[in-house]
Formats: C-alpha cells, sequence, structure tokens
C-alpha cells in the first residue's frame, strides 16, 4: 500500500477519538465555546474558524482553537487500525471488516515533520490500535514521538495516546516527548467496560491515569513554569480522557460524577464527551436512530458550570439523573430556583453573577469593573457579550427589571416573567436543533 493511501486510512481511523478535534466535525463549522473563551456563556456557539479546505481534511489534519485565541492545524492520525482488541464501540476492532493499514515508527515520524517542515501543521495527535501488547504498542508509539523530537527536532506539540494496560515506565517515557498524553476511559462504569470493552480492565485503565497523575505532580513541583512560548515542552497540557455517551445505560448524573472525581483525583485537564456513533459499532450496542449530540452538548455546558462557576453536578439535576435536553444547565438551574432570582447587578459579587443565566465570567469581570468605574447601566450592559434573552429575566439594576428596560429582537409572549416560569421555559426553551457534531475542540494551549 503506498504512504498516501496508509495516512488516509489512518488519519480517517483516527476521526473516532473526540480527545483531538477532527477534520469532519471542523467543516460542519460549529463550535462549543470552552476554555479559550472563558468569557461565553455555555450555550454560545460562536462563529467557527475558517474550516481546513477538503484536501487537507483528507489527510487528518483538522484546526484547533489555542488557549488565548487564533487556530493552527493538527494532524491526527493513528499509527496503526490494526488491533487485538474487540470494543464493541469502536470501528477499529478485532471484528470490524475495515481496511487495515499501519506505520513504522520512523515512517509516521516523517510524515509528520515533514508536514511541520512544510508549514501545514503546527501540532500532532498520535494513537493506535493495540498491536500484540499495550507494551508493544506503547514501545512503538514512544519510538515514533523520540524519533520526531530527537532526529527531526521537532518543537511542535504532541499529543500520544497512552494504552490501556501500558507499564508505568513506558507512561513515564511517553511523557518525556509528549506534550499532552490521554488515556481513554470511555465507559462510564465497570460493569459497562466488562461487558462492551472484554479486553480492558477499570485497572488497565486507571494505573496509567495514576502514574500520569503522580508525574504530573512531581514535574509541577520540579519545575512550575513548564509552558514556554514558540515551542511545547514536556506535559504542558497534561492529561485528557474521553467518556462515551449514549453506548450504555449510565445516566448524565453518573457521567458528571465521574468527570468530577476525574478533574479532581487524577488531575485531569479536560474531559471529553463523544456521542455514541452507531453506525460503526458492532449490531450488539443500542440502535440508536442517530448519535445523541444533543445530550454531548448539555454534558459539555454542565461540565464547564462545575469547572468554572462554581456549580457542582448534582445542582444541575432536578429530580431525575438526566439533564433537560431542551435547556442549558444553567436557565434550567435558575428556572428551579427563582428564589435566588433576580440578581441585583448594583449589588452582587462574582459568583451571584455567575449564576444568572447567559452572563459568564468574562462579562461578570466586565460588569464589576463597569459598576466600580460608575459606568453600569442598560446601554453599557446591551454592549457586553451576555445573552440577553437569556439574562434579562434573571436581573435588575437599580431595582429595575432590566426585561422591560432592553429591548430585545425576539417577540416577548404575555405573563412571561419569573412570576410564570413554566412561560419564561416556554420561551427560553431550545427551537433550534444542536446540529451535529460538536466540536470538541481546544486541545491546545498557547
Ligand atoms: S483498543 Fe478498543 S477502542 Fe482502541 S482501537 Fe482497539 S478496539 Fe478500538
Amino acid at each position: 500500500m503506498d504512504h498516501l493511501s496508509t495516512l488516509r486510512i489512518l488519519s480517517e481511523a483516527a476521526d473516532w477519538d473526540a480527545v483531538a478535534p477532527s477534520p469532519r466535525i471542523e467543516s460542519c463549522g460549529q463550535t462549543l465555546i470552552g476554555e479559550s473563551a472563558v468569557n461565553d456563556e455555555p450555550g454560545v456557539a460562536t462563529p467557527a474558524q475558517t474550516p481546513q479546505v477538503s484536501e487537507d481534511a483528507a489527510y487528518g489534519i483538522c484546526r484547533v482553537k489555542r488557549l488565548g485565541g487564533g487556530s493552527v492545524p493538527i494532524l491526527k492520525v493513528l499509527l496503526s487500525n490494526v488491533c487485538s482488541y474487540n470494543c464493541a464501540y469502536c470501528v477499529n476492532r478485532r471484528s470490524a471488516n475495515v481496511r487495515r493499514a499501519s506505520f513504522q515508527p520512523e515512517e509516521l515520524a516523517r510524515t509528520v515533520a515533514d508536514f511541520d517542515a512544510r508549514g501545514v501543521i503546527h501540532g500532532a495527535f498520535i494513537s493506535s490500535g493495540v498491536l500484540g501488547s499495550p507494551d508493544d504498542t506503547m514501545e512503538r508509539l514512544i519510538w515514533t514521538a523520540q524519533t520526531l523530537r530527537e532526529r527531526y527536532v521537532y518543537k511542535g506539540y504532541l499529543h500520544l495516546k497512552v494504552i490501556p494496560g501500558a507499564s508505568p515506565e513506558l507512561v513515564r517515557l511517553a511523557m518525556r516527548y509528549a506534550t499532552r498524553v490521554s488515556v481513554n476511559i470511555e465507559l462510564p462504569s465497570e460493569e459497562s467496560l466488562l461487558r462492551i470493552a472484554p479486553d480492558k480492565s477499570p485497572d488497565a485503565i486507571l494505573t496509567p491515569m495514576t502514574t500520569i497523575a503522580d508525574q504530573l505532580c512531581e514535574l509541577a513541583e520540579t519545575n512550575p513554569q513548564r509552558t514556554s512560548s514558540g515551542s511545547f515542552s514536556s506535559m504542558s497540557a497534561g492529561q485528557t480522557t474521553q467518556l462515551i455517551v449514549g453506548a450504555s445505560p449510565e445516566s448524565d448524573a453518573v457521567i458528571l460524577g465521574l468527570a468530577q472525581h476525574l478533574y479532581t483525583r487524577f488531575n485531569v485537564r479536560r474531559v471529553y464527551y463523544s456521542a455514541f456513533r452507531p453506525e460503526g459499532a458492532a449490531p450488539s450496542l443500542p440502535h440508536l436512530a442517530a448519535p445523541p449530540y444533543r445530550r454531548e452538548f448539555r454534558l459539555y455546558q454542565a461540565d464547564m458550570l462545575f469547572r468554572w462557576y462554581g456549580f457542582s453536578p448534582q445542582e444541575l439535576f432536578a429530580s431525575g439523573e438526566f439533564l433537560d435536553e431542551d435547556l442549558d444547565p444553567k436557565t434550567s438551574w435558575a428556572l428551579r430556583n427563582i428564589e435566588f432570582f433576580p440578581v441585583e447587578l448594583m449589588t452582587a459579587d462574582f459568583g451571584q453573577l455567575l449564576r444568572v443565566p447567559g452572563i459568564g465570567p468574562a462579562s461578570a469581570q466586565k460588569i464589576l469593573a463597569l459598576r466600580k468605574a460608575g459606568r453600569l447601566n442598560s446601554s453599557s450592559l446591551k454592549k457586553l457579550r451576555i445573552r440577553l434573552k437569556y439574562a434579562l429575566w434573571f436581573i435588575t439594576l437599580h431595582g429595575r427589571s432590566q426585561a422591560t428596560e432592553i429591548q430585545g429582537p425576539w417577540e416577548t409572549p404575555a405573563h412571561c416573567t419569573l412570576d410564570h416560569p413554566e412561560i419564561l421555559r416556554e420561551f427560553l426553551k431550545e427551537k433550534k436543533p444542536v446540529p451535529p457534531p460538536i466540536n470538541p475542540e481546544l486541545d491546545f494551549l498557547s
């Protein structure tokens, strides 16, 4: 098989991993706000960066946003899509009837270095199916990374996949060359893992994650300033993981509870939620008509709320175990807790402002700054990046409801006030479908 065919097969096969963005996803022009847009509010779809041309997409090159602005192209590719494991959700599983290909480590290192030398990419995400044993595969991934760093003096971003079951020494070695590593948990409970991915075990996943977390602590203690401008230093982007949503019966509450545990216990930089895509999966898995993209979207929004807005995952659920799919989780929470509102902008503290639907951390900071400068009024409010359609009902300024002070381009139904939360809910309900799939984005540090 020629080099380009191998590259095509292995970049297409890598598309199934959400921990790095996908050219297919980027080309949909959707984006979910995230770490580079902390001034935004969950639910705001910001304009996507110009998608890469299809030619680049064919080689697995996609654009990702950088923390601090802008976007950069990265190559997303597998070392091999041959796999001795048989995870039922995975298109590369042993029993799947797909074209197989493999790179030699030097060959893949040369490919990445060549793209980099031509200025086509600014980073790479490299994963692999399990070729023989986890350690055999890990050694080949490390060999690739080492060749890239040492022979080709590659200084760009490098995200390496850690294979479940890889030994701690190899995990630590991989961290010498990678900017970021990830071990995918995939199934949110032990029972589902054993049923759907029988070759894996919780221990095989959690042991490398623990090794990574411990090593990250050590690195932070010995060298707290590891991120340098212009090049990516070892492990400056930490570890991430992915959870599949909808392939198994776990609720949103279970998934978010696990995510919170991973953030606190394993020092995970980012948990990615990936809607189960039935088209590539084994017939034994649920027969969904379409991947649950809206559910995935709500999980990303909820995740932001407990990482940046001071919510606990438990607060985001009413009586059930699933998020409200019709409303973003903060608006849903606000409508269940109307005694908290209205929030008076002249006296509210930062934490109270963050509880208001439509107000994010950056807008909250700006409100406080404008208030301090004596310039907070209805017209200055309109110039902030606030989702006014959501915020107006929940705030007052100098005791006056802003729902009557500020006219939006929408038609307001009668009795649409906090006194009638059911009418307000109907008005604020998401009418448009969430266009699939959501961009997992933000794999990058600046
Ligand atoms: S280990 Fe499982 S998820 Fe990974 S490539 Fe193999 S079958 Fe797919």
